[in-house]
């Protein structure tokens, strides 16, 4: 492999096309607001990706090498990431009114235990590429988390800023995996700031998603996988929470690629669910205005953005799959990690199960038939954050070790 699939990186707003450097992070033309898009040779990647090919490729996302914009030359992560399992979940499905399939994929089963390792592993990658010593971000969590642990896999130093809001299982998971950890008092937007300032400064490379092109190829992996997984029999609906809008552009570009390559029939329509206390690209969207920061605050920290960097490309993203965008409340979100758990077997963390919460609002209000299939994207793992999920159950039983008072129970 090599990057000789990848044609040049295009501006979303003037279109100029750049040279694939590791650290060409945005358009030389329209500055920061320049957000550049991987372009590739279909026609190559159509020769080389063949099913046949795939099939006899490691269960991993870097078997969709042609797709990812790689060097090539330089040894990959050895953790696992990708290729996470689909299960059906017809329980679940009965209690969220769904007559058709229900299909949930556990993106927690990634190395650091959420979706953010696809975009990490490649971020990683191309940081050793641009030669550099140290990798940072901002993070609510599982960006920083997953960093870290991929920083630690390749042997880069890692600097992590995140808000002083992070639930603590995730910064604990940080200084195991020997990152700097600064805490920027201020909410995330202050931490995002901060980490871009210190990589222009230091020459850190920048793992900052909605700013680094490459990391939405990590991310776009979901969806290859979701329409390699489910083939012909794919989804009416992908759901995905929302809080940057970096997953929810990256699993479209994904599932445009394989239906492009001929891999599924049809796309699918995107879902992207935010928190009703963060929920500014949803404004955006029913007002069809652009984007107004607002304050957030929701128990789903990873989907907790009050001013989304990657808006423009998350609504694109779902009104050219016919899609929609909803709210959900933190009592659903709530209900969903109980329900995701009891009737699906998947523990998940609140922005992991949200997407959950919104197939149940959604199938009330209409907006999905009760007869479509539906594949929820649980993009977190519950472990993330125990305190919030304590709060979603009654406290276990406290007795002595006797079988009478066992008896009272039972
Ligand atoms: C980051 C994250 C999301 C949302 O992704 P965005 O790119 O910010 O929209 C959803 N769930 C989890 C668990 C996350 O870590």
């Amino acid at each position: 492999m090599g990057l000789d699939h990848v044609t040049g990186l295009a501006c979303v707003i003037c279109g100029a096309v750049h040279e694939p450097a590791a650290t060409r992070y945005t358009c030389a033309h329209c500055g920061d607001e320049g957000i550049l898009d991987v372009r590739y040779d279909y026609e190559r990647v159509r020769r080389e990706m063949t099913p046949a090919a795939l099939a006899a490729r490691p269960r991993d996302h870097w078997r969709y090498r042609e797709l990812l914009p790689l060097r090539g030359d330089l040894p990959l992560p050895a953790l696992a990431v990708g290729w996470t399992p689909v299960h059906a979940a017809p329980r679940l499905a009965a209690a969220l009114g769904l007559a058709g399939p229900l299909l949930v994929k556990d993106d927690g089963r990634n190395p650091t235990a959420s979706f953010k390792d696809r975009a990490s592993s490649v971020g990683v990658m191309k940081a050793l590429e641009a030669g550099a010593q140290a990798i940072a971000c901002a993070s609510t969590g599982n960006a920083a988390s997953s960093l870290a642990g991929f920083a630690a896999a390749v042997g880069l130093e890692s600097w992590i800023f995140v808000p002083e809001r992070a639930p603590e299982p995730k910064v604990t998971q940080l200084l195991i995996f020997g990152a700097h950890v600064v805490h920027v008092a201020g909410p995330y937007e202050d931490a995002y700031r901060l980490s871009m300032e210190a990589c222009a400064r230091w020459g850190w490379y920048n793992r900052n998603c909605a700013h680094n092109s490459y990391l939405v190829e990590g991310k776009k992996t979901c969806g290859l996988e979701i329409a390699e997984q489910t083939g012909a029999d794919v989804p009416d609906w992908v759901v995905l929470s929302v809080g940057d809008g970096c997953t929810i552009a990256g699993v479209w570009k994904g599932l445009k690629e394989m239906h492009r390559l001929g891999f599924i029939p049809r796309l699918p329509r995107l879902l992207g669910v935010q928190a009703e206390g963060a929920q500014p690209i949803r404004e955006a969207w029913l007002a069809g205005r652009d984007l107004k920061p607002g304050p957030a605050a929701t128990i789903a920290d990873s989907i907790c953005v009050g001013h989304p960097r990657n808006w423009r490309k998350a609504i694109a993203a779902i009104r050219e799959s016919g899609g929609s965008l909803i709210a959900v409340a933190d009592g659903e979100i709530l209900e969903a990690m109980r329900r995701t758990a009891r009737l699906g077997g998947v523990f998940g963390e609140p922005a992991g199960v949200a997407s959950v919460a919104g197939v149940g609002r959604a199938v009330a209000e209409g907006l999905i038939p009760r007869t479509a299939s539906v594949l929820a994207v649980i993009t977190g793992n519950g472990l993330k954050d125990v305190k919030t999920a304590a709060t979603a159950v009654p406290p276990a039983h406290h007795i002595p070790p006797e079988l009478a008072a066992l008896e009272k129970l039972v």
